[in-house]
């Protein structure tokens, strides 16, 4: 990582930290409004959904396909969440589904961190945003995310990211000027829906890193430590079935339970009924089954992952989609 990635990273995760506090100071002043907390929930929806949907179940996972301006619609708003440009997320996250939990996972809570009480607050801190100044952005682009790399307008979105940062903050002061005709309006706007909001999206996202693998519910056999998080379905867009997620890396449905909210499956769903979304991966439920910890037979598992999944796609047991596999996770 380069020292200006690091600062970078720095600021993005110190900057709307301050962003809030001045919210809070401005909330006792009363400089609040609805409005502010609209535009808040609207930046937050689609830039979240950017990375749930986009960078994530579409881009990292293949778990749809859909066509390509909506690929790159999808892709922005996710470029929009400042997590880092669009491969440098792919790859890292591929990498973090070829080794979870084990050496070269670039945010682990559990490798390395030492021993007790100590070196279990040093796990979270890490997974949390630790990395974000040690492990980011270090994963191979070529080897994780080679299909990619091919593709001309993903390597211009991830060469020139700060279009993207102008963007998502310009947005909410552009639409709170557009709506009150003041200057206080587009800073409010600024504040609550760009700093406010990126803070939320950060560590949403990065609990999913941090709490989806340290605690919560397990059900199925994986050799990581992930878990499902239900009180985290909602505010990730039920990217907080993680553990459901781990065992079935390319399922685009990651709330596999009928109580599991998962609000990115249904806007894949919505896409899928209007022609928008297709080759959906969804995991049959005697494979589901099959794959519990108990209850479970793991000759079934081994078979059935050898067939073909719910829909009749190929075998989606790795993280990786077969023509960008690096090399066969298990
Ligand atoms: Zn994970
Ligand atoms: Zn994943």
């Amino acid at each position: 990582m380069t020292r200006a990635e690091k600062s970078f990273n720095l600021a993005g995760v110190i900057i709307p930290f301050l962003g809030v506090i001045a919210a809070v100071v401005m909330l006792w002043d009363q400089f609040v409004s609805w409005r502010d907390l609209a535009i808040m929930a609207v930046m937050y929806v689609i830039t979240a959904g950017g990375i749930t949907i986009g960078f994530h179940r579409l881009l990292t996972h293949r778990s749809f396909s859909t066509p390509k301006w909506l690929e790159y619609g999808f892709a922005t708003l996710g470029s929009m969440a400042v997590q880092g440009p669009v491969i440098a997320w792919v790859a890292d996250h591929r990498k973090h589904h070829a080794h979870s939990d084990q050496e070269g996972d670039p945010h682990s809570p559990h490798t390395g961190h030492g021993d007790g009480v100590a070196g279990v607050l040093r796990g979270l801190y890490y997974a949390h945003v630790g990395w974000l100044w040690d492990d980011w952005g270090r994963a191979d682009w070529r080897k994780y995310a080679p299909e990619l790399c091919e593709d001309r307008g993903y390597v211009a979105m991830s060469r020139v990211y700060v279009p993207f940062v102008l963007l998502t903050f310009g947005l909410p002061a552009l639409i709170g000027y557009l709506l009150t005709g003041t200057a206080m309006g587009a800073l409010t706007g600024f504040i609550w829906g760009g700093l406010v909001r990126i803070f939320f999206v950060h560590h949403v996202t990065w609990s999913i890193n941090s709490v989806c693998h340290f605690t919560g519910r397990r059900r199925f056999e994986t050799d990581d430590e992930s878990t499902n998080v239900f009180w985290l379905a909602l505010p990730s867009l039920g990217e907080a079935w993680h553990h459901n997620h781990h065992a079935f890396p390319r399922s685009a449905v990651h709330g596999l339970g009928r109580w599991e909210l998962d609000p990115s499956a249904w806007v894949i769903s919505g896409l899928e009924r209007v022609g928008l979304a297709r080759n959906v991966v969804r995991i049959a439920p005697e494979r589901q089954a099959a794959r519990l910890v108990d209850g479970g037979d793991a000759a079934a598992h081994r078979q059935a992952t050898k067939t073909v999944n719910g829909n009749g796609a190929a075998p989606a047991d790795d993280g990786v989609p077969a023509a960008a596999a690096p090399e066969r996770v298990g």
